[in-house]
């Protein structure tokens, strides 16, 4: 059988995630190129900077992506635990002025009677008296959160593998990667997953993408459950989160969701805040010493690729031998999405194998 040359231009979670399930198909010969690998840290490369948890964001009507990809989440803690994940309790805490006036994270996760209580087991409202001050109900579940530095490599090592190979590249115009198979010979699929790339990747150059800024602090204290809050007293687009990473991967305090926002620096006054926040709804985590008793590892912004629309998942033909199929526009919910959007991107792929399939 004819082998089918396939490139994939992007390596963060998107571009790994389709590359490995493609893979694992007969009849394919893959070469991941990017310009940032598992390992980088810019703001340009949002994987490394996610939390990573999940939190359904999804409409009930979108819920495919995000119950499929949980139940290889929930599978790869159970048998892969060398990919860095771990169950931890979560706790979602909601405001009503948020539900009413929405400014920073999707709503839809935050509804007091939210579809995605049927995914998770031990899903349960919170009694008023676990309910924080400041908030108005909340839920509690059992869901996953990835050290987002092993998780990136353990993909990667597992492409590896299935005999794919990686490459450093930046391409110019997403036509450029018909030619950089590490076979020398021409692609017949292209997989953009070029996350907030495609905004001025020539031959793409979706103006629908903008970025949603996510300024974080990562630091060695340890606290749970997970807490993640539908918005804060200082304002929109300032949130309150914090998620403890397996493996020694420390604890994500978030953060910021700046709509439109593309500055890639940590602002310190936004760092403060952050920390503030976390003290006064966690004095434990600092043993009651605050700010001063968080042990900071780095803080960091990344940049969540959203797209008006939101994810563009679909394909076209650039040639009469060549297709593309498109993969980006994530947001703030590409890991959660991550397994579902990738079985999407293999139906793309083997649709175009055949005979009779149209573009
Ligand atoms: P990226 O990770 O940005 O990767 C894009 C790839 O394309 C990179 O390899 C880049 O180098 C490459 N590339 C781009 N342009 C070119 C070019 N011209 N040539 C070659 N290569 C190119 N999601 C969750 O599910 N759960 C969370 O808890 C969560 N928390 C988050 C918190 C923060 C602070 C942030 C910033 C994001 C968070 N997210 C979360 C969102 C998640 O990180 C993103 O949706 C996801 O990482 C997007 O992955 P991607 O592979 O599509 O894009």
């Amino acid at each position: 059988m004819a082998e089918t040359i396939v490139v994939v231009v992007g390596a963060g979670v998107s571009g790994l995630t389709s590359a490995l399930l493609l893979s694992r198909k007969k009849g394919y010969k893959i070469t991941v190129v990017a310009k940032h690998m598992p390992g980088d840290y810019d703001g340009e490369y949002a994987s490394p900077f996610a939390g990573a948890n999940i939190v359904p964001m999804a409409e009930e009507k979108e819920k495919r992506w995000e119950s499929q990809t949980w139940k290889e989440l929930k599978r790869l803690v159970e048998e892969a635990p060398e990919a860095g994940i771990h169950f931890q309790k979560c706790h979602i805490l909601h405001r009503e002025h948020d539900l009413k006036n929405p400014a920073g994270f999707p709503v839809h996760a935050f509804s007091p009677t939210p579809w995605y209580k049927n995914i998770f087991d031990d899903f349960r409202e919170l009694p008023k008296g676990q309910v924080p001050d400041g908030y108005d109900g909340g839920c509690e579940f059992t869901g996953v959160c990835i050290n987002t530095t092993m998780y990136l490599q353990w993909l990667a090592g597992q492409l590896l593998r299935n005999g794919v190979v990686l490459k450093r590249g930046i391409v110019a115009d997403i036509s450029e990667a018909k030619n950089l198979s590490h076979t020398g010979k021409p692609a017949s699929i292209i997989i953009n997953t070029t996350g907030l790339g495609s905004f001025k990747l020539g031959g793409v150059e979706d103006k629908t993408m903008y970025p949603i800024r996510g300024q974080v602090a990562l630091v060695r204290n340890e606290s749970t459950p997970m807490v993640i809050c539908s918005g804060s007293a200082d304002g929109p687009g300032e949130e309150l989160y914090l998620m403890q990473r397996a493996a020694g991967g420390g604890t994500i305090l978030g953060g910021t969701y700046d709509i439109g926002n593309w500055d890639t620096n940590p602002d310190p006054n936004v760092a403060s805040r952050i920390m503030s926040r976390i003290i006064k709804i966690r004095p434990e985590i600092a043993g009651g010493k605050g700010i001063t008793g968080l042990s900071v590892i780095r803080h960091a912004v990344g940049l969540r690729p959203a797209r008006k629309g939101g994810v563009r998942i679909e394909k076209e033909k650039l040639d009469d031998k060549t297709s593309i199929v498109h993969n980006y526009g994530h947001g703030g919910y590409g890991y959660q999405t991550s397994y579902g959007y990738a079985e999407a991107v293999v139906e793309l792929v083997e649709d175009t194998k055949r005979p009779a399939s149209k573009l």
